[in-house]
Formats: C-alpha cells, structure tokens, sequence
C-alpha cells in the first residue's frame, strides 16, 4: 500500500471535520478485515508504514474505503516478538473504520496463525499433546493450551463450514467421520486444496487461507459468529 490515501488519515482538519459530523450520531464498532497477505513477517515489518495492502471495499455496503491511519499491533513468531503497523480503511457511508490485519495475524491474538495451525494439527493428528509444539515454537505451553481448547470447542462448527466451503469453492466432498479432529482437519485441507484453483490463494499456505476466510477468527469463543468470506463472496456456513 502507498499510503496515498493517507493524507486524508493525517490531514487533522480532516479527521475533525469527520468526528464532527459524528458527534451525537452512534457510530458502528471497527471491524477487521483480514487480507491474504502472502509476505513474510519480516518482510511485512521491514515495509513499514509503507505495506502495499490491496484498498479493500466496505464489506457493508461495498463502496469504496479511504485509507485512515493505523495503529501497530505485537505479533509473535517462533519466539520472537515483532511490532506491525496494521493500516485503517474507512467506509464515509457507514461511518465504520477496518483494520486491515495480515493473514499471518490472528483477531486478539499474539502468535502468527502458522504457530496456532501447528498446535492445532499436532494435537488433533493424535501426537504427545501441547507441550512439544509449544516449546519449539517458543510460545507458552498454557497459551497454546488454550488454543487448542477454543479451537476444539468450535470444531463442530468450523468442521461443517469448511467442508461446505470445500463444495462451494469445487472441491472435494468430506462427509462426517466419526472422528472429529480428522473430520475438521480434513475439511479445511479440502477448502484449501480447492482454493489453491482460485488466483492468488496458492502463495498464502493454508493456515493463512484458513484464518483470512475466518476473518481471523480460528481460535475465537464459540459465540462468536463463524462467517467465512472468499475475495468477495460471503458464505453462510450451515449450522451443525
Ligand atoms: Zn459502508
């Protein structure tokens, strides 16, 4: 992203007239957009402010969103922290701001997804449980405890959006086994396997692809709403 449209973000005039407006009006809360950021951490981090992150449209009402600032946010992989800016889209329609959260990153979490996605697939294949993938990833064996504790919460639930996605998208059918984790594991490698056909998915890996169309959302509360979005389609995912 070249922050052209940033001069709005930093013009102050700008943003009181915008506040003003505002004023007595409710505002909606900010929203986060996951984009399929295929670079590196370091990479992401090294480009500053200065992030190329596609200029996304309001996933309200589709209109174009004007860049608005950005804040920086921690993000943690293999052991080492890394502080990222995460730019601000806004919506003048809806009165909304978005952050634009790389898929690497997950909502309200420090760890990259590829960390999350490690633990997660270690300990639904069947292996010593937590610990081992917590300690080579340099992540505490009680956070990734907990990881694996929302995920499998709402395994039901991502297991039938995900193998619905995999069908939407042309892919492979996965039908319910008796296993859980093998259902949920195999019903997300299926969608990605599917989404690899479509442009510019294949670059992201599939943990990304998972958390970008989960809206960052893999280890959230089970009440969260699951809502899976592909570019700009929006699927409903059943309920199980
Ligand atoms: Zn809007």
């Amino acid at each position: 992203m070249r922050m052209c449209g940033s001069v709005y973000a930093r013009d102050p005039s700008r943003r009181s007239w915008s506040l003003c407006r505002e004023g007595s009006k409710a505002v909606l809360p900010p929203v986060t957009i996951l984009w399929p950021c295929p670079m590196s951490v370091g990479a992401y981090v090294q480009a500053g402010r200065e992030i190329e992150v596609p200029r996304p449209d309001c996933p309200s009402c589709a209109a174009p969103m004007w860049w608005w600032s950005g804040y920086h946010r921690g993000v943690r992989q293999e052991g080492r922290c890394y502080r990222v800016f995460v730019p601000r889209a806004r919506c003048r329609a809806c009165r909304v701001s978005h952050a634009l959260l790389p898929a690497f990153a997950l909502v309200g979490r420090l760890d990259v997804v590829e960390s999350v996605g490690a633990v997660i697939e270690e300990v639904a294949s069947g292996g010593a449980g937590v610990r081992p993938p917590a300690e080579r990833l340099g992540v505490p064996h009680t956070t990734a405890r907990g990881w694996w504790r929302r995920f499998w919460q709402r395994a039901e639930r991502l297991a039938v959006a995900f193998a619905a996605l995999a069908v939407e998208l042309g892919g492979e059918v996965v039908t319910p086994g008796r296993d859980l984790k093998a259902w949920v594991l195999s019903a997300m490698a299926a969608a990605w396997a599917a989404a690899v056909a479509l442009p510019g998915w294949a670059a992201l890996g599939g943990w990304r692809f998972v958390s970008v169309v989960s809206g960052g959302r893999l280890v959230s509360t089970n009440t969260d709403p699951l809502s899976i979005v592909v570019g700009k389609r929006r699927f409903m995912p059943p309920v199980p």
